[in-house]
């Protein structure tokens, strides 16, 4: 095989197997953006057969956390993403990186800067003055070191290629062309030794073997650089793909000002997590028209060339909607399980197997309604309340004494019902309301508030059969009272 420069790189001999990574740097919470990023480097692997890497870049000890890893782990473990290898922590790695730098100084395709920082922070200002693009003019490349200090410290620096220009083709970008005049000899290695975020990035790509660098378009700037490294080093070089960001609904670049947050944010909002995968899929790869896509369908349609190239808008609200629609076709006792907290938060109890069982009958009815788990949560405790049942504010004015004496006449004819069932209940107050000439929400209205303490819940019906003719007779009684 054949590779920029005619070079064989050491990679050629292994097969041509997908390798990707995500590398987010753990500087704070797993946001949309990188999440998305992270999709789409698990997808792409696993649609090739191929493996997915985890990389954690955690060089800037002043901003990495702990608890920014501990989160962006666990918002990568709720997406269901999953590595093919432990992580690599990128600052465990500064003694490789520092010798990739000996290398080029050794084969001359790096250089020692002994520029100190006053010297450069004038040659910008210079530049400043003359309204010149800041880079590093190279003062060191040709220069002979024995005319620094004896001692003096240096930094390495890439001996860059200045003439012509260099094009990427990008997955998604397509080709993109940068003059090589505008990148100057960055630094590889700093005066006290430590190597700089763009050799590392190298580095840690080749070292682990990664073919393909799907990242927000934010690096397309710095796929340059990298490149420059990339073809000094005689590497084989990787398929670029950068992804547009996302931004907000107004167009802007999505902050939190338009309601995005941390994946865990979602999570804690009762969004499901294959609705949230499912949705950050969509934001920005298409599969024709298709809305509703399962993980497995991903992993067989994933491909770079369904990546858009213009920013997808974040929307709150479509997000919300699919979320609805993922919690009306999830297994009930899916549903079960992942509310059940939820409820005994809102109960502060445990909730008992007959509870569980009763809510598991009740899923069909109360995950028509639900646009997220925690309104599901939320619906489900009138099963659970005790009598007498406090009422809330709407309920309570809903209850006046014309409603009182209504629940009276429903009470005395439901209690002579033989047939507890959907179909018995709602002739009996239909008949009610007929006699009455009411209409049937006049009396639906006052029944939720009594048997529920609340003004909305599912069909008034429903409710009734969920709790049994004992506990909704008890329940209207408590009110007549
Ligand atoms: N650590 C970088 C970030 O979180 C990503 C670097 C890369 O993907 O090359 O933005």
């Amino acid at each position: 095989m054949d590779y920029h420069r005619g070079t064989t790189s050491v990679n050629d001999i292994s097969s041509d197997q997908v390798v990707t990574r995500f590398a987010p740097s753990p500087t704070g919470f797993l946001h949309i953006g990188g999440a998305r990023t992270a999709m789409f480097n698990w997808l792409y692997a696993r649609h090739h057969g191929g493996k997915a890497l985890l990389r954690i870049e955690d060089t800037d000890k002043a901003r990495s956390t702990q608890e920014a890893i501990d989160a962006i782990m666990e918002g990568l473990d709720w997406l269901g993403l999953d590595w093919d290898e432990e992580p690599v922590f990128q600052s465990q790695r500064a003694e490789r990186h520092a010798e990739v730098a000996q290398e080029l100084l050794a084969s001359g395709k790096a250089y020692k800067c002994f520029a100190t920082p006053d010297e450069l922070a004038a040659m910008r200002e210079q530049q400043r003055a003359e309204k010149k693009p800041m880079r590093y003019d190279g003062r060191w490349r040709d220069r002979d070191p024995a005319e620094a200090s004896e001692g003096a410290p240096y930094a390495i620096r890439l001996k860059t290629e200045q003439r012509g220009k260099t094009t990427i083709t990008d997955a998604v970008q397509g080709e993109v062309s940068v003059q090589n005049s505008e990148i100057d000899d960055f630094i590889l290695l700093r005066s006290d030794g430590t190597p700089t975020y763009m050799l590392a990035v190298v580095v840690d790509d080749h070292d682990m073997g990664v073919t393909h660098l799907i990242r927000g378009d934010d690096h397309l700037n710095n796929a340059f650089r990298q490149l420059e490294l990339v073809r000094a080093m005689d590497w084989k070089e990787p398929v670029y793909a950068h992804i547009p960001l996302i931004h907000g609904n107004d167009g802007a670049k999505l902050s939190k000002r338009h309601g995005a947050l941390g994946v865990e944010a979602y999570r804690d909002m009762g969004i499901m997590a294959d609705a949230m995968f499912n949705y950050l899929l969509r934001l920005g790869w298409g599969h024709g028209d298709d809305e509703i896509i399962s993980r497995d369908q991903a992993t067989e349609w994933f491909e770079l060339s369904g990546v858009g190239k213009s920013p997808s808008r974040f929307d709150a609200k479509k997000l919300q909607n699919l979320n609805g629609q993922y919690i009306r076709e999830a297994a009930n006792t899916e549903l079960v399980s992942l509310i059940t907290p939820g409820i005994e938060r809102l109960l502060d109890g445990k909730l008992t197997l007959a509870n569980i069982d009763l809510l598991a009958q009740a899923m069909p009815v109360l995950k028509s309604r639900a646009k997220n788990l925690l309104e599901l949560a939320e619906s489900s405790v009138f099963l659970y309340k005790n009598r007498p049942l406090g009422l809330d504010e709407k309920a309570q004015t809903l209850l006046d004494a014309d409603a009182r004496h209504l629940l009276e006449s429903i009470h005395a004819a439901l209690a002579k019902l033989e047939d507890w069932t959907i179909e018995a209940t709602e002739d009996c107050v239909k008949a009610i309301a007929e006699a009455a000439e009411l209409g049937l929400g006049k009396l639906a209205q006052p029944m939720r508030a009594a048997l529920t303490g609340s003004t909305s819940s599912p069909g008034i019906f429903d409710v009734l059969i969920l709790l049994g003719k004992e506990e909704s007779l008890a329940r209207l009684e408590d009110q007549i009272k």
